[in-house]
């Protein structure tokens, strides 16, 4: 018999000895106007889509970070992450934000050759996204502590030098809008993650960087690559 003990991703809340047991990890494309001319689209005409990792993809704030296989193009994307408290289908847009638990920072790594790759062949991203160790995420801040951050300065270093930088409220789709829309695909529960897109100046990452970044008042990320 094999081991079936295996135990459930989680991430640690800021502040709490009980961490969050994480339950499903989802990702918005393209919520940030900038970002999604740089990926070749129009924000106008495209609304944000979903796609997921998953749940054992979560790697600590602080981790030191292997370069994944399989790509020559590894890409740092910091967003806001929503940690789900409740859930729910067809949530009404204006009973959202009363699911969310609480709030941290990741990094949606991306194999971006990959995904180029995937795009063109119109095939699935999931090995251009839902890789190991790819959802970075810092300890959970929960909103009944920091409440639910409208406006926030969202930013990315390399190495010191500032790679991407922007405001989370310049998201297409605002948290509440996210969580309605996602539920109308499944349904959401406790534990679900929900990384809300990447403002622009995604770029790669290569073995010996030192990737920072953060939201203001939710948290900060370290992790260098080797
Ligand atoms: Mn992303």
């Amino acid at each position: 018999m094999p081991n079936l003990s295996v135990a459930a991703p989680t991430v640690p809340i800021e502040g709490r000895e009980q961490p969050f047991p994480v339950r499903r990890i989802f990702c918005v494309g393209r919520n940030y106007a900038e970002h999604a001319r740089e990926m070749g689209g129009a924000p106008d005409r495209e609304p944000p889509f979903f796609f997921a990792k998953p749940a054992d993809a979560v790697v600590a704030a602080t981790a030191e970070i292997a370069i994944p296989p399989r790509t020559a193009n590894l890409h740092h994307e910091i967003e806001l992450v929503v940690a789900l408290g409740s859930g729910g289908r067809n949530i009404p847009r204006d009973a959202a934000i009363e699911t969310v638990f609480g709030y941290a920072v990741g990094n949606d790594l991306t194999r971006r050759d990959l995904q180029a790759e995937a795009k063109a062949a119109g095939r699935p991203w999931d090995m251009a996204k839902g890789f190991d160790y790819s959802a970075i995420i810092s300890p959970i801040r929960p909103a009944a502590e920091v409440g639910h951050p409208a406006n926030a300065r969202i930013w990315l270093s390399v190495n010191g030098e500032l790679r991407q930088e922007g405001d989370i409220a310049d998201m297409i789709w605002p948290v509440a809008d996210i969580i309605a829309e996602l539920s109308t695909y499944v349904e959401l529960k406790a534990g679900d993650l929900i990384y809300t897109g990447t403002p622009a100046g995604v770029g790669r990452i290569v073995a010996g960087d030192l990737v920072e970044g953060g939201v203001d008042g939710i948290g900060t990320i370290a992790n260098r690559f080797v």
